[in-house]
C-alpha cells in the first residue's frame, strides 16, 4: 500500500470545470484535470480496505483499492492493466458514471470518499497519452462467428470479449455510426464523440467488423444471422414513453431523444442544422427529472434559451442520504448534475394535465397540478391531486423525458424471443440465453434503461456465456454478481 493515512492529510479534489457563463458557449466537454502530483494525492487517500465495499459497489466489480495504490505510486501503467482487467472502456465510465463505487466507499462513513471515478479517467486517459493502449489480437481463431446486434456499451464490451476468446466477430448497426446512445443520446458536453472514435478504431485493429446502417429486421433480414453461430442481442431500450393527455400532438411538443439526437447529428454535419429542434429565446419546459431531462436542460441552455424549467413527478429527494437508504447503498439523495447548475427552475410534484395550443396547434402553455403520493401499506403508492392547486406556464416547447418502455419489438417478434413482465427481452438470469438456443441478450434489452457500466458489465457476463455455449467452456472472466450493492 502506498502512503499510510493520506485520506488524514489530503482532502478530496476533482478536476475543474469551466465557467457555467463560458461551457454553455459550445458542445465541448468543459473539464481541466488536476495536476498529476494532486491526481497521486488522490489515490493515496485509499484506506486498502479490509473489505473494500468500493468492489461492491461496481457493477464490473472494478479492482479499485489496487490502482489506487499504483496511481499513488505514479505507477500508471500498472494501474491501467488492472483497470482494464475489468472493464473495457474506462473512458465512458470515468466520464459518465454516477460512481455507486464512490457510495459504497468506506472512507465516505467519515469523510468526503476517495475521488474514483476522476482516478479512472485520469488513468485511461494517460493511457491514451502515452500510447499505452493498443490493439491486442487474440493468438488464435476458434473459426466461430457471432453476430452483436447493436453496437452501444453493451455491445462493444461483448464483442471486444468474444473477439479476444478468438472467434469472429461481426457488429451490426442500424444508425450510420458505432456507438449508440454514447453516440447521439448523450450530449456532446458530456462525451465528445472522439473519445468513441479512438475506442473504435482499436476494436476494429482487433479484428471486429462492423456493419453500420444495417438495421436488422428492416433494411438487414433477421436471416441473415442465421449465417452466424451465435448472436448477441444488445439493442438497447429506446422505446420512449409517451404522455397521452389532451394537446399532446401541439407543434412544440417533443420526445427528449428527438431534441438531443438531432442536435448531436448537426455537429458532425452541417446540412443537418436545419433539422435541430432551436430552444434559442424560448420558454422551454422539460418534464422528466432524470439524466434525460438533465441533458435536454443543458442542452437548451446552450441553445441560449429564454427559461428553462424542470418538472418531477416524485418529491424532492433528501440533499442528505435518506435513513431507508444508509451506507454503503446506493442513495436515495438529490442529484444536481452540471446541467441543472447552468440554470434552470427545478420543480417537484408537479404533474402535467394538458398542453395549451393556440388556433394553428402550436404550444403556447402546460396545465399542471400539485401533487402528493399516499402511502397505504402493503399497496401501490397512490397520487393524489391538490386541490386548488392548478396553474397554467407559458411555454414555447416541452421535451418529454419520461424513461424507456423496453426495447422496440420489431427484432424480438422477428425471432420470436420471448419477453418478460416490464417488455424486455427475457433471458436466463445467469447465461443471458433467450428462449432461442443461440441467442443472447444483454445491456438496456435486457435489464431495460440503465447505466453504461451495468451495459459494459452485461456485455463482458454474456460474452463468458457465449464462448462457454460455443466451446464447451470459457476462460473469460465472470464476475459473481450475487454481492452487488448497486441497483
Ligand atoms: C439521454 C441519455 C443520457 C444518458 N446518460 C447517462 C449517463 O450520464 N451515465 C450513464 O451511465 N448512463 C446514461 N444513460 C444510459 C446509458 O446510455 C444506457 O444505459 C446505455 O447506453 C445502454 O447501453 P446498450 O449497449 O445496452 O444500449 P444502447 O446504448 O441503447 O445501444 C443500442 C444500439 O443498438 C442499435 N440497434 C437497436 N436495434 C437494432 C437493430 N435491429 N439492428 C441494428 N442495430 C440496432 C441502436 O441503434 C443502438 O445504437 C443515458 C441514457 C440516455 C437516453
Ligand atoms: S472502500 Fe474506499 S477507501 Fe476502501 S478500498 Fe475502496 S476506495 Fe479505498
Amino acid at each position: 500500500m502506498g502512503e499510510l493515512g493520506g485520506f488524514k492529510k489530503y482532502q478530496r479534489k476533482q478536476e475543474i470545470n469551466t465557467a457555467v457563463k463560458d461551457r454553455i458557449q459550445n458542445f465541448k466537454e468543459f473539464t481541466s484535470p488536476l495536476p498529476t502530483e494532486e491526481q497521486q494525492k488522490q489515490g493515496s487517500r485509499c484506506m486498502d480496505c479490509g473489505i473494500p465495499f468500493c468492489h461492491s459497489g461496481c457493477p464490473l466489480g472494478n479492482l479499485i483499492p489496487d490502482f489506487n495504490d499504483r496511481v499513488h505510486r505514479g505507477e500508471w501503467k500498472k494501474a491501467l492493466e488492472i483497470l482494464h482487467s475489468t472493464n473495457n472502456f474506462p473512458e465512458f465510465t470515468g466520464r459518465l458514471c454516477p460512481a455507486p463505487c464512490e457510495k459504497a466507499c468506506v472512507l465516505g462513513i467519515i469523510d468526503e470518499p476517495v475521488s474514483i471515478e476522476n482516478i479512472e479517467k485520469y488513468i485511461v486517459e494517460k493511457g491514451f497519452e502515452k500510447g499505452w493502449i493498443k490493439p491486442k489480437l487474440p493468438s488464435y481463431r476458434s473459426g466461430k462467428t457471432v453476430a452483436v446486434v447493436g453496437s452501444g456499451p453493451a455491445g462493444l464490451a461483448a464483442a471486444q470479449q468474444l473477439n479476444r476468446a478468438g472467434h469472429i466477430v461481426t457488429v451490426f448497426e442500424r444508425e450510420d455510426k458505432i456507438g449508440g446512445l454514447l453516440r447521439y443520446g448523450i450530449p456532446n458536453f458530456k462525451l465528445e464523440k472522439e473519445i468513441i472514435d479512438r475506442r473504435i478504431a482499436i476494436l476494429e485493429a482487433e479484428g471486429i467488423v462492423f456493419k453500420t446502417n444495417a438495421n436488422i429486421g428492416v433494411n438487414v433480414s433477421v436471416d441473415k444471422l442465421k449465417e452466424f453461430d451465435a448472436v448477441v442481442l444488445c439493442g438497447g431500450a429506446t422505446q420512449a414513453r409517451s404522455l397521452p393527455i389532451p394537446g399532446i400532438d401541439a407543434k412544440g411538443v417533443h420526445q427528449a431523444m428527438d431534441f438531443l439526437t438531432k442536435q448531436t447529428k448537426a455537429l458532425f454535419d452541417t446540412s443537418l442544422e436545419k433539422e435541430i429542434i432551436n430552444a434559442k429565446g424560448k420558454n422551454v419546459i422539460v418534464i422528466g427529472g432524470g439524466d434525460t431531462g438533465s441533458d435536454c436542460i443543458g442542452t437548451s441552455n446552450r441553445h441560449g434559451a429564454k427559461s428553462v424549467t424542470n418538472f418531477e413527478i416524485m418529491p424532492k429527494p433528501p440533499k442528505v442520504r435518506s435513513e431507508k437508504t444508509p451506507w454503503p447503498f446506493w442513495p436515495l439523495q438529490l442529484k444536481t448534475s452540471s446541467s441543472h447548475e447552468e440554470g434552470c427552475d427545478r420543480n417537484w410534484l408537479i404533474n402535467t394535465k394538458e398542453f395549451i395550443k393556440n388556433e394553428k396547434g402550436k404550444l403556447t402553455g402546460l396545465k399542471t397540478v400539485e401533487v402528493e403520493w399516499k402511502i397505504i401499506p402493503g399497496q401501490r403508492p397512490q397520487l393524489i391531486e391538490k386541490e386548488g392547486s392548478e396553474k397554467t406556464w407559458p411555454c414555447d416547447l416541452v421535451f418529454l423525458a419520461l424513461g424507456f418502455t423496453g426495447p422496440e419489438k420489431t427484432l424480438p417478434e422477428q425471432l420470436g424471443l420471448k419477453l418478460d413482465r416490464r417488455t424486455n427481452i427475457q433471458a436466463d438470469t445467469f447465461t443471458y440465453e433467450t428462449n432461442v438456443p443461440g441467442i443472447f441478450t444483454a445491456g438496456d434489452m435486457r435489464r431495460g434503461q440503465s447505466l453504461i457500466v451495468w451495459a459494459i458489465s452485461e456485455g463482458r457476463q454474456a460474452a463468458h456465456h457465449v464462448d462457454a455455449y460455443l466451446m464447451g467452456s470459457s476462460s473469460l472472466p465472470l464476475k459473481d454478481t450475487n454481492d452487488l450493492l448497486s441497483a
